[in-house]
């Protein structure tokens, strides 16, 4: 192992240009800014260490157009003999900038033993370890058993269906051709990262009669509608979600619990025009809501305490009307702590920094929720090493010894999982 390690040491200076070149792709999703551009950078250097290099374009997935082509790469390479895959996935998107940065965003500057930039820490730095633990490996002439891959997916911020969803829809995340994945997700160095809580997102729209503003008692607001059940939500649905507690280990404390996010309310007239407003009673009224549950919880009964308070309106108020449609829903998911790769990257953190890791759960779903789902490969966790608090913010970084603990992580669970070592 030392000769290992200290091969990743002196590649250093190699982790962080290639982390720059990563961040200097400006991936930015929405729209999917460059991601053939990013995809064949990482294929072009993967062939070079020996990889055989795959393109799959996810064609008629959500936003992808010949401007914004949703290109992913898969790279593979085999050992001496059959035997396990061990996948590494990294998302290659990343998030626009947004205000408040006092560095360029995609200059990939270094300061303070940091790379700055947007997509350091969530997560070119993560798939930049990755890719620097399996090239050590190689160089390292060890002998193994297996496969071992590394995929850059595109369109993860934005749902991962031109991505992870489209190449597991594939068969590229299910056994016999994988059966370890490792997401370099920013969980901290020193944490694994187990899976996710579940999220429902619905829009619920409130219908109204439109009249004459000055007469509004000839008409029906949805508003009106909108605001009565808003105050259901407030006073019944937040403290019955604040009772609710999981034991799942779901990092920050207070996702511990079910939560609702009111995401966005629309009511009458549509506030992008510039002009003077027209009188009107609103006969539409659309909230779109964010539910985030636990394992503990049931999907119908998640829904059903929303349809329930909008079924008690219907009985109760006088000309109450609704719509409900769901816009997107993912079970929670927790890979067990026994699981082979769960095992071998906590003997690795273990071995590497003296220290057990702990085990956590996300708050929000990642690309995991496509493996587990339509893979049926539980066997995956998240494991990288970003800062999860630095993810989306402006000034985000990545610390270099980070990457560093992280790629010897990664190179000697990939060793336990295919059986070079124990
Ligand atoms: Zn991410």
């Amino acid at each position: 192992m030392e000769s290992l390690f200290s091969r990743i040491d002196s590649k250093r200076e190699d982790l962080v240009s290639f982390t720059q070149d990563l961040v200097r792709i400006p991936t930015i999703n929405p729209p999917g800014e460059d991601y053939t551009r990013c995809a064949e950078f990482l294929g072009r250097r993967l062939a070079k260490s020996g990889f055989s290099v795959l393109y799959e374009r996810a064609k008629n997935t959500p936003g992808d157009t010949d401007r914004y082509p949703r290109k992913n790469v898969i790279a593979r390479f085999e050992g001496k003999s059959s035997g396990a895959c061990v996948h590494f996935n990294s998302h290659l998107d990343v998030v626009v900038p947004g205000e408040g940065w006092t560095v360029d965003p995609f200059e990939g500057i270094v300061r303070d033993g940091k790379v700055y930039g947007r997509g350091t820490c969530d997560m070119k730095g993560g798939l930049a370890a990755s890719v620097i633990a399996m090239e050590a490996i190689l160089e390292e002439g060890i002998n193994f058993s297996g496969t071992i891959e590394i995929s850059g997916t595109v369109d993860e911020e934005t749902g991962g269906y031109g991505g992870v969803a489209f190449l597991a829809e594939k068969g590229f995340f299910s056994k016999p051709r994988v059966d370890h994945v490792i997401i370099p997700e920013p969980l901290n160095v020193d944490r694994i990262c187990l899976g996710h809580r579940g999220v429902w997102w619905a829009e619920v729209e409130t219908l109204g009669r439109i009249a004459h503003g000055s007469m509004p008692f000839l008409g029906d607001s949805a508003i009106r509608h909108m605001s009565s059940f808003l105050e259901l939500i407030e006073k019944r649905l937040f403290p019955a979600l604040e009772q609710k507690e999981t034991s799942m280990p779901v990092v920050p404390d207070g996702a511990k619990r079910s939560t609702l996010n009111l995401q966005a309310v629309h009511g009458g007239e549509d506030e992008s025009f510039l002009g003077m407003p027209s009188p009107c009673v609103p006969d539409s009224c659309r909230l779109t809501i964010d539910r985030r549950f636990l394992i503990e919880e049931n999907i119908n009964e998640v829904k059903a305490e929303i349809t329930d308070l909008l079924n008690e309106l219907t009985e109760s108020r006088p000309n109450f009307r609704y719509r409900i449609h769901d816009i997107m829903e993912f079970l929670p998911t927790m890979t067990d702590v026994d699981a082979p790769v769960v095992k071998a990257v906590s003997a690795s953190i273990l071995n590497i920094s003296g220290k057990n890791p702990e085990y956590v759960i996300s708050p929000g779903t990642y690309d995991q929720k496509h493996i587990a789902r339509i893979g049926h490969l539980h066997d995956c966790v998240a494991y990288g090493p970003g800062i999860l608090d630095l993810a989306h913010q402006p000034d985000e970084y990545i610390v270099i010894d980070d990457m560093i603990t992280a790629a010897k992580v990664m190179a000697v669970s990939t060793l336990k999982l295919l059986g070079v070592v124990s």
